[in-house]
Order: C-alpha cells, then sequence, then structure tokens
C-alpha cells in the first residue's frame, strides 16, 4: 500500500545547492520537459516492493510469479491509463526514443511514413530506412491538417502509410490537433502514432477517443524514474515484424534444423518484442505514476500548470529583450513548456546565470528538435549544427534558446524566482 498522503507530491523539493555569489538556495526544478522529478509515491511504492523481487516469466519460485503479475499487471494498468482497444498491445521499451524505432523496425514492407519536419528527432528520425515525406512546419493547427491532408492524397493509394506526430512540443509545448490528424490519416488508409512525451505527463491520453493506432511515451517524463518507456497500440503489425531484439522471452520454441541451422519460433504476444529479462522495476514505477495520474485526475494539474504558464508568460512579456518562440501563436492551448531567447544573450550563457545566481534548473540549446527551433529562430532550417552554438550579437537572430518547463509539484516560488531572474 502507498505510504505517501499527498498523491503527486514530487521528489527532489529540498534539495539546497550553492550559488556562486556565496550561500545556497533550494534548488527549482525547470526543466521538467527533459525529465520530471519522480513522484513520492513511485519512490514509495518501489521500495515496498524491492524486497520482494524475482525474475519474471520464468521462475517456479513465490516471489518470481509475484513480480511476474506484478509486471503483467503494469501492463494492464498503462493500458486502462491509456484507455486502450481491446486487443491492443501493451509493450515495455527504454523510452519514447525506443518505442519508436521498435515500431519503425516493424512497419510493413513499402510503407510510406508521414512526419512534420517540426518533430522531436526521436519522431523525426527513426523512419529514414522507410519511405519518408518530411512535411513542412504547419503556421496553425488547422494548416497541419491540411498540409498532411495534401501530402495523404498524393500518396499511393494502395501500400501501407503511417503518420507520426507529437501530441505537444517540446519546444513550443503547443498541442497540436491530434484526433483531427488521426482522422485525416484514416480518412486516406493510413494509421497514425502519436508520440505523447510531452503530452501524458499533462493530459489524460486517450487511445479511442484520439482514435490513434499508437502511442509511445516515457517514464521519467511522467513522474517515473529513468529507463522505461511505453508503446501501446494495435497488435497486427507488430505481430507480424520481426522481434526489435532476438533472444530469450522473445522465443516461443527453439531448435536445431538438420542442415545445421536453428529454428525459432517468435511469441506473438508482447514478449516478441521484450527480449530479454525486462526492467521489471521500470514497468512497476510506470504503472505506479499512471495510477497516482489517474487517481489525482488531471483536472486540477492542468488549471495549476494553465496558471504557472500565464505567469511566465506575462513575466517574459514584460521584458522587452525576451521573445517567446511559438508556431502557432499566442492562443494556441499549450502545456507547461515554453522556449525563448533574450536579445544580446548567448542562451547557454543566460541558462547558466540562472543556474549559479539563482539555483533554477533550466535547459538550453536546440532541444532534440533542430529544424523546428531553427524556423522559429528565423535561421535556415536545412543548415547543420550543434546545440549550444555560438551567440549572435546583440539584435542579431539567436542561434539557440532557452527553455523552462514545469509541472506536478512545482511551487509558486520557483516560477516567481525565475520571473525575477530573467527580469
Ligand atoms: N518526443 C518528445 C516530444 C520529447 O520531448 C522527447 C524527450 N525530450 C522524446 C520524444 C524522447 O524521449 P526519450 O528521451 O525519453 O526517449
Amino acid at each position: 500500500e502507498p505510504v505517501c498522503t499527498e498523491p503527486l507530491q514530487v521528489l527532489g523539493r529540498d534539495v539546497r545547492v550553492p550559488l556562486v555569489t556565496g550561500g545556497e538556495v533550494t534548488y527549482a526544478a525547470l526543466d521538467y520537459a527533459a525529465s520530471a522529478p519522480a513522484l513520492q509515491r513511485v519512490w514509495d511504492d518501489v521500495a515496498a516492493y524491492a524486497p520482494y523481487y524475482g525474475s519474471v516469466h520464468r521462475g517456479a519460485g513465490y516471489l518470481s510469479q509475484l513480480s511476474t503479475d506484478l509486471f503483467e499487471n503494469a501492463r494492464r494498468t498503462v493500458e486502462e491509463f491509456l484507455d486502450c482497444r481491446e486487443g491492443d498491445q501493451v509493450i515495455f521499451t527504454r523510452s519514447t526514443t525506443d518505442s519508436l524505432n521498435l515500431l519503425a523496425q516493424a512497419l510493413p514492407a513499402d510503407c510510406q511514413v508521414f512526419v512534420f519536419e517540426t518533430e522531436h528527432h526521436a519522431s523525426l528520425l527513426p523512419w529514414r530506412d522507410a519511405r519518408v515525406t518530411y512535411l513542412n512546419a504547419p503556421r496553425t493547427p488547422d494548416e497541419a491538417v491540411r498540409t498532411l491532408e495534401t501530402a495523404l492524397a498524393a500518396r499511393d493509394p494502395y501500400g501501407p502509410a503511417l503518420v507520426c506526430v507529437t501530441g505537444a512540443s517540446n519546444v513550443t509545448g503547443e498541442l497540436w490537433p491530434v484526433r483531427e490528424l488521426a482522422a485525416a490519416a484514416h480518412a486516406h488508409g493510413a494509421r497514425i502514432v502519436l508520440d505523447a512525451a510531452q503530452l501524458a505527463p499533462h493530459h489524460p491520453v486517450s487511445v479511442q477517443e484520439l482514435d490513434v493506432d499508437w502511442v509511445a511515451f516515457s517514464g521519467h517524463k511522467l513522474y517515473a524514474p529513468f529507463g522505461s518507456g511505453v508503446l501501446a497500440g494495435r497488435a497486427d503489425w507488430l505481430q507480424e515484424a520481426e522481434p526489435y531484439l532476438a533472444g530469450g522471452g522473445a522465443s516461443k520454441a527453439v531448435a536445431r534444423r538438420t542442415d545445421g541451422g536453428v529454428d525459432v519460433e517468435w511469441h506473438s504476444t508482447a514478449a516478441r518484442h521484450e527480449a530479454g529479462s525486462p526492467n521489471v522495476i521500470g514497468a512497476y514505477s510506470i504503472a505506479s505514476a499512471c495510477k497516482a495520474l489517474a487517481e489525482a485526475g488531471f483536472d486540477q494539474l492542468v488549471a495549476r500548470e494553465q496558471e504557472l504558464i500565464g505567469r511566465v508568460r506575462t513575466g517574459l512579456a514584460e521584458v522587452p529583450q525576451v521573445r517567446v518562440l511559438s508556431l502557432f501563436g499566442d492562443d494556441a492551448p499549450r502545456v507547461g513548456v515554453i522556449s525563448f531567447v533574450v536579445d544580446g544573450w548567448n542562451s547557454s550563457h543566460f541558462a547558466a546565470a540562472l543556474s549559479a545566481e539563482y539555483g533554477i534548473g533550466v535547459r538550453d540549446g536546440l532541444f532534440c528538435a533542430h529544424p523546428l527551433v531553427r524556423t522559429l529562430l528565423g535561421s535556415d532550417p536545412q543548415e547543420q549544427g550543434e546545440c549550444g552554438a555560438p551567440e549572435a550579437a546583440p539584435g542579431e537572430k539567436s542561434l539557440n534558446a532557452i527553455r523552462v518547463s514545469f509541472g506536478a509539484g512545482t511551487p509558486d516560488e520557483h516560477v516567481e524566482r525565475f520571473v525575477r531572474a530573467v527580469g
């Protein structure tokens, strides 16, 4: 039974960090979009289970059976959390990146893939072995749907096709019109996978309501620790594909052939793509976080986050040198992820100063979404370069940006400190 009484209390609220000016201060974790702090409840659940864990799926002992039950129950919890259809599969992976690479490897032959250039690299890059169409950055959600429809209308209508889209941008926090994009995909006989890495921690995600074919997300952004992720959705492509990893657990039966080779019969369930000893603690942590979020409900979380978004955006708007990055404009619905540049400042130096002088942890760079950030900064999206680029002189275009992000457990004081520091 969970020990923690506050359902969405996070770890690390009392961590003290040194300041360059002398003294120390409570750390203001404002980089939730990279990794959110784990929930106390997840920590307690894992600690309560730790003495009892054993090998899964293969052990006859009591603790092995207990662990197997917990692992398989974690699948059921995630299935419920995502409101999956009957027959959908939940596969435990290492992360969103891993989930999307798994799906990319399970594409049927000749699959065409459609992806906006604005995607995070995890959803932009895994499809490069397939026939990929990269779609230009839209400037409104409607334009996104029109752009996709036009591209799908021009596709080979007989082959399989997949659209990959993010639910909430890790750069602007803006929500994408997932339901409409899914409808467009299905109207043209394509399937759609939702990158919910940034959406799932902030909003309920219903596979059935959004009518998406797959969802991918990461535990470490959803208040669970690192090392586990989920790919959930339609079983057919996954059951027909070669296993993501070849090995024990994925194979049902293996035998030597008379010609000296080896025959393998692979599992057709989620186990097919989960070869090797699974990350049971990771799966259990994700399930614990899903339960905590489901029990607390998203209403309060969303309302609180919108308050904080308003406070940060108002604060940033009062500083004339600051420009907030946005694809869809000020009125777009968004989650608590805000990127900006400060005229005359190197973004990396700015972020370092927030840390050293105020104990605030944010992120700087191109946020693994190079084409999108370059488009937003007005630089050439085709240009190549690395994060941490040198800064432009005052009045020139910035080459990278600063990102502030928050969620459950973010106190007012962290956001107030941030607004004061930028001002
Ligand atoms: N998609 C989006 C939108 C993300 O923000 C991230 C993480 N920044 C990822 C995918 C990749 O997640 P992970 O690093 O956990 O694989």
